[in-house]
């Protein structure tokens, strides 16, 4: 009687094992080809913005990339200084009044300003908003015709509207303020980020756990590839656009970089670009390239894109050692500093996830 049972059992389980292994085949197989890839480009914040996102319903991918987009241009409206309606241009345009009137700003400026404040505090004024009108002066604006030296009275003259601690905010009734009439704000070092940011959170609250949001080289990765591979982000040669110096292999990252090559202009064989160094109203020649790393960790999720931002333009001007002492001293923080040599310069940490290329 055993003997019949457990051969019954087995001639069954000869049907059935093969059953099961093109179940189990077939769910592999289905379960890879659900893994859908979005990728949508857009013209936004005076850049090209690309996101990319993964998942498994394309449907709710692709409405999820369009929301993001549409909080990007949000943020554009809110801080870009050359439109001329922006919420950053009105309060350019108030000049910022100079009679301490206190100007009401919208939630997303004012976490901006927080932000910005909180570097230029960390980097002893290395990066700085107010540095608008010299931005102005030395106009790196694409397409503009003015492609001379200032002065040096003109660059002094200018200099005295810039310091970040000349607009106070004040967070109990969402204000701002001025005591120096003719200062201006820029938050072209941050903004970019900070609009990377709330994208992700738009991306997020679609349920999407892996992905890409650039903007013009400043990034947000969002978890691991689906399959658990780490993004692999490749850092620009300063000097050769068609060629890399490094891969970082980036997981729930910020990365940002910021460079000498983006806006610039060569007069008698030396480089003016677009980042200036506060204390001078220079351009700055500590650094050629950038790139700051900020990890999400459960205590940091908050604006680390933006973070990120302003962290490579304040280090950009601190230059590769001050740089390096101001990173190591934040957690969650790593950079790579390519120096006004050639020379490349890493905190401790890139070393994990860091390639580089000849
Ligand atoms: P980024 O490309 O992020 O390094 O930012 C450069 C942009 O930020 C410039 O185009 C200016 O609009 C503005 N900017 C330039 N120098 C500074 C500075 N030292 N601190 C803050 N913003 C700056
Ligand atoms: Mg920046």
């Amino acid at each position: 009687m055993k003997i019949v049972k457990a051969l019954k059992a087995k001639s069954i389980l000869k049907y059935i094992l093969p059953v099961i292994i093109v179940v189990i085949l077939f769910s592999i197989w289905h379960f890879q080809r659900k893994i859908i890839t979005v990728t949508k480009t857009r013209l936004v914040l005076g850049t090209v913005v690309e996101i990319t996102v993964q998942g498994k319903n394309r449907g709710l991918l692709s409405d999820a990339v369009s929301a993001a987009f549409l909080r990007i241009s949000e943020i554009e409206k809110i801080a870009d200084r050359n439109t001329v309606d922006s919420e950053i241009s009105k309060l350019n345009s108030l000049a910022m009044l100079g009679e301490s009137k206190k100007i009401p700003v919208s939630r997303e400026t004012l976490e901006m300003l927080n932000l910005a404040r909180g570097v230029s505090e960390s980097s002893g004024g290395a990066f700085d908003i107010t540095v608008a009108p010299l931005v102005d002066l030395w106009n790196f604006k694409e397409g503009g015709q003015n492609r001379r030296i200032p002065e040096k009275g003109e660059i002094r003259e200018r200099l005295k509207f810039v310091d970040y601690r000349n607009v106070i905010i004040d967070k109990s009734d969402n204000s701002i303020s001025s005591d120096l009439a003719g200062i201006k704000l820029d938050l072209g070092g941050i903004a970019k980020g900070y609009a990377v940011d709330e994208a992700v959170l738009v991306l997020r609250g679609f349920g999407v756990e892996s992905g890409v949001v650039n903007a013009g080289g400043d990034m947000a990765i969002i978890g691991n590839k689906v399959g658990g591979s780490p993004w692999v982000i490749g850092v620009q040669d300063p000097r050769d656009a068609n060629k890399l110096i490094a891969l970082l292999s980036l997981e729930d990252v910020s990365v940002v970089t910021s460079g000498d090559y983006e806006r610039y202009f060569i007069h008698n064989e030396k480089r003016y670009h677009h980042i200036i160094d506060p204390n001078t109203g220079y351009p700055s020649n500590e650094s050629i390239s950038v790139t700051v790393i900020v990890k999400n960790t459960a205590k940091n999720k908050a604006k680390n894109t933006a973070l990120a931002d302003a962290l490579a333009t304040a280090i950009f001007v601190l230059g590769p050692e001050k740089g390096l002492e101001l990173a190591e001293s934040i957690d969650s923080v790593e950079v790579l500093i390519v120096g006004p040599s050639g020379k490349t310069f890493a905190t401790k940490g890139v070393i994990d996830i860091i390639e580089y290329l000849d």
